[in-house]
């Protein structure tokens, strides 16, 4: 069996065996690029890694020395040599990128002899010793987990003895006995002498690594990311390169276009004379990338052309690591680059005019999930020009946060979760602020540029973020941010903007983005390549003319007691509901149908003849009666009634299971004159925006059904009053009549149930609640406790779950088209934005999918990606 693979033997597609990074180094290998060559230890060797008792077994070592043996031969250098010594990188690679989460080690194979080969070679004693130290510090760090402190302070002992405040003023001489004293330190603390023989670093090293797999940063980040725990991580062990040696060397990190516009310029930072993760790490200020022109501009024209012919053969934007050595450039890494939304959509949308990608593939490209970033809220216009910022950091990732303060990542999760929207300030973030970074509406950093922890996690999450703002001091013992000579502290609000990197204190407005230009484009493509429709829940004007402009083909459900509910008819509605008899609520009815029909008269004219489907009354009628005692005395003054008896009245409405009981159309077959009032309303509606050319077909949904003869009864009730509207307008309509499936007997029955309707909407909301019998405002309360377990994966109320509810919509389609193939079938409940329900849905057969304005763009790419 093999286990590794030189970078020569692989490809770009083995990325599942040999991780992102280690594919990636072969496929540039095999294109010519100048990169340190080594092996890739495969992720198949971390799985038997785990088997094997987390040890690597004789075989594998075998493999690895035969492969160490191909190297030095390459490189002409050979392991722990006084001459010429190999030193090697050990990096790991999942298949799938998890940046930050693992760590490096680099100049692997330095020893007391192989200093001196070092030292020799580069005729630089000091380069040597500064190398060796490090590695030591590292390499304990890394892979035997002892804390760098241990190291640091031996190193600031002997600032302080030589009087010295750099690094850089400590001489060979001093080095060299950090280096015996670091050795000692490590003594200490491991029990044993460090190892000076390179095989056994290097079977430490990737022992290490594979371990790694495993540590809390990493679990968290694949929890996050919804990534496969068993998958496993490849170790790449490469040839080093140092950047560190002199003014013609350097390190840095860049991309071949702006991930946080889309401009198709390189965008990077760079740091002569240093090694490693120096330009990440912010010690240094790093430089821009534009800037190398100036200083090598051979090796910038190199790497210029290096980014473009990674791009065309990946034909996606790159993210690329690179080191050059005396004025020889090196790539160590590339990767399809991480992007903010709109960087993702402008890339594709350039690629698709530049001939590298067709419109289709720009389609393919964009994750459903990640347009929500680009639906996102910026601040207003107006509240920009009437505010002054107060500080300004780096745009690193785009759109707008206003929040209050947290200063810890603990503090921000514990706020978030009581709602309350927060801005985590830190100095700088590191892995460990994650779940802070996730709980945050946004990120502001003091220090680190724009490829910082903070910038990049950030445009990986979506989230705005401003990083680098030197201007604020912030203080995380004590708990306050200076900005602009002024203190804040966690009971202040700021405001910030990560498209200018502008810092406001107090709430600014924000206002909602629109569909133009790039995205007006990759939206047009979008609806070309789609079929199945995607309509929105919208309840009032307002709401309507928001998702038409995020393109909503119709809505997919109207809510009328939303209607019900505004100040000057909720008197009118309380009448009704506590009405004796017949004729009270017969007189309250008639006053709100004129109420009633002028909603859906501005509805229908706002939407032409896009579909509208509205759905009769839902709740249940107690919802709407007034609870404080003020309130009930002035109702029974009103209403004319004792302020007992309408106490009594709401007493008898309530119930012990509300979300079981007297609601839906089980409101209409009790008092049908409320479900005729509401057709009456929609019916002349309809017919009034016909008289102003526009030909609406109303579609009314009866809630809630679970029997066919009690949807009969509230179907025939409706259908004689729009009988009736007919006879005194003297002329008809078309409508369509049709049920919510939510409850599951009404999925199983569907073969009675659509007999008689026109359409099912599929109410996923109830329908989840009552298949897992799982109550929705209560399971907040414990359903995390199922996700952290691992019961299950996902919060069923979000992501569908296809098994059960999902048999259940499955057979109601079935079953319903049996009885109806002219059956119309859409979804109305929350599950009709979320992009893998969407897709599911698509392949059930739906007909269209409704959802919450903002999510219309997210479904539509969705529902086009399952099309393509
Ligand atoms: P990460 O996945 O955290 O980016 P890498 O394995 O890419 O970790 O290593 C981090 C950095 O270490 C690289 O960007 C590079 O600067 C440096 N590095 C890794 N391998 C080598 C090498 N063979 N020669 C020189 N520098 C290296
Ligand atoms: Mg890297
Ligand atoms: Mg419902």
């Amino acid at each position: 069996e093999k286990y590794v693979y030189n970078f020569n033997e692989g490809d770009k597609d083995m990325r599942s065996l040999l991780g992102g990074k280690g594919a990636n180094l072969a496929e540039m290998t095999n294109m010519g690029i100048n990169v340190p060559y080594g092996f890739t230890v495969t992720t198949e060797a971390c799985a038997r890694f785990y088997k094997e008792d987390q040890k690597i077994w004789e075989d594998l070592k075998k493999e690895i020395t035969n492969h160490i043996k191909d190297l030095e031969e390459h490189n002409g250098k050979t392991f722990g040599s006084t001459e010429d010594p190999l030193l090697v990188s050990v990096r790991s690679g999942a298949p799938i990128s998890m940046p930050g989460m693992m760590d490096t080690i680099l100049n692997l194979g330095l020893n007391d002899d192989a200093v001196i080969g070092l030292s020799k070679k580069t005729n630089n004693e000091r380069f040597a010793y500064d190398s060796y130290r490090r590695f030591i510090q590292m390499f304990a760090d890394v892979a035997m987990g002892i804390n760098k402190n241990n190291f640091e302070k031996v190193l600031s002992a002997k600032k302080v003895e030589k009087g010295v405040t750099e690094d850089t003023e400590l001489d060979a001489n001093d080095l060299k006995d950090v280096v015996e004293k670091y050795k000692k330190v490590y003594k200490d603390i491991e029990g044993e002498d460090f190892p000076q023989e390179p095989r056994e670093q290097l079977d430490k090293a990737i022992t290490a690594v594979f371990a790694s797999w495993n540590n809390e940063r990493a679990i968290l980040y694949r929890r996050l990311n919804d990534i496969d725990d068993s998958m496993g991580t490849a170790v790449n062990v490469q040839s080093m390169v140092f950047g560190n040696m002199g003014e013609t060397s350097g390190t840095g990190v860049a991309f071949s276009r702006n991930p946080a516009t889309g401009e198709n310029k390189l965008f990077g930072e760079y740091l002569m004379n240093a090694q490693g993760e120096d330009v990440v790490a912010g010690v240094r200020t790093p430089k821009e990338i534009a800037t190398l022109k100036d200083s090598l501009p051979e090796v910038f024209d190199q790497f210029h052309d290096t980014a473009e012919k990674l791009e065309q053969h990946y034909k996606d934007m790159q993210d690329m690591e690179f080191t050059i050595q005396e004025g020889q450039l090196y790539l160590l890494q590339t990767r399809n680059g991480k992007r903010t939304a709109h960087a993702a959509v402008k890339v594709a949308v350039d690629m698709v005019h530049e001939g590298l990608l067709n419109e289709k593939e720009a389609v393919l490209r964009i994750d459903p999930k990640d347009l929500d970033g680009l639906l996102h809220p910026t601040l207003s216009q107006k509240s920009i020009k009437e505010n002054k910022p107060v500080a300004k950091g780096l745009a690193a990732s785009p759109g707008a946060a206003v929040g209050y303060i947290a200063f810890t990542a603990k503090e921000a999760k514990k706020r978030a979760a009581k709602g309350i929207n927060v801005i985590l300030v830190r100095e700088e973030t590191s892995p460990e602020d994650l779940e802070g970074m996730v709980s945050a509406v946004g990120i502001l950093t003091a220090r680190g540029g724009m490829t910082s922890h903070a910038a990049v996690v950030a445009r990986g999450m979506g989230k705005c973020c401003v990083s680098g703002a030197h201007e604020i001091y912030v203080n995380e013992d004590e708990r306050f941010v200076r900005i602009d000579g002024k203190k804040y502290s966690d009971q202040d609000v700021l405001s910030i903007d990560g498209s200018t990197g502008n810092i406001y204190v107090g709430a600014l407005e924000t206002e909602n983005p629109k569909l133009e230009g790039t995205f007006g484009e990759f939206m047009s493509w979008v609806d070309k390549y789609r079929d199945m429709k995607v309509r929105t829940n919208a309840d009032t004007p307002h709401d309507a003319k928001q998702a038409l402009e995020f393109g909503a083909e119709g809505i997919g459900l109207c809510r009328t007691e939303h209607m019900f509910f505004k100040a000057d008819r909720i008197f009118q509605v309380r009448k009704m509901i506590l009405a004796h008899n017949f004729e009270t609520r017969k007189e309250a009815l008639d006053k709100i149908l004129p109420m009633q029909e002028d909603d859906f008269y501005q509805i229908y004219s706002l939407m032409g003849e896009r579909p509208v489907t509205v759905r009769l009354l839902d709740p249940p009628l107690h919802e709407f009666l007034p609870r404080g005692q003020e309130e009930i005395r002035t109702l029974a003054e009103d209403l004319n009634m004792e302020i007992s008896e309408v106490k009594k009245r709401i007493l008898d409405l309530e119930e012990v299971n509300p979300m079981l009981g007297f609601r839906g159309l089980r409101l209409g077959v009790r008092y049908p004159e409320i479900s005729k009032m509401q057709a009456r309303a929609i019916i002349q509606a309809a017919m009034h925006c016909h008289e102003d050319g526009i030909n609406v077909v109303p579609e009314i949904m009866i809630p809630l059904s679970s029997d066919v003869k009690e949807l009969a009864y509230v179907k025939n009730q409706v259908r004689e009053e729009i009988e009736k509207v007919f006879e005194e307008k003297g002329k008809k309509i078309d409508y369509l009549l049709g049920t919510m499936i939510e409850i599951p007997r009404a999925a199983i029955t569907a073969d009675q149930i659509g007999e008689i309707t026109d359409f099912f909407s599929f109410g996923t909301n109830d329908l989840t609640q009552m298949t897992f019998g799982l109550s929705r405002d209560d399971a907040g309360k414990f359903l995390d406790l199922y996700l952290d377990k691992d019961i299950f994966a996902k919060d069923p109320f979000q992501v569908l779950d296809q098994k059960g509810v999902g048999f259940l919509v499955e057979t109601a389609v079935e079953r319903g088209k049996k009885a109806n193939p002219n059956l119309h079938l859409g979804i109305c409940g929350e599950h009709g934005g979320e992009p893998t329900t969407v897709k599911y849905l698509y392949n059930v057969g739906l007909d269209y999918v409704s959802c919450s304005p903002f999510r219309v763009p997210i479904a539509k790419l969705a529902a086009a990606q399952e099309a393509i």
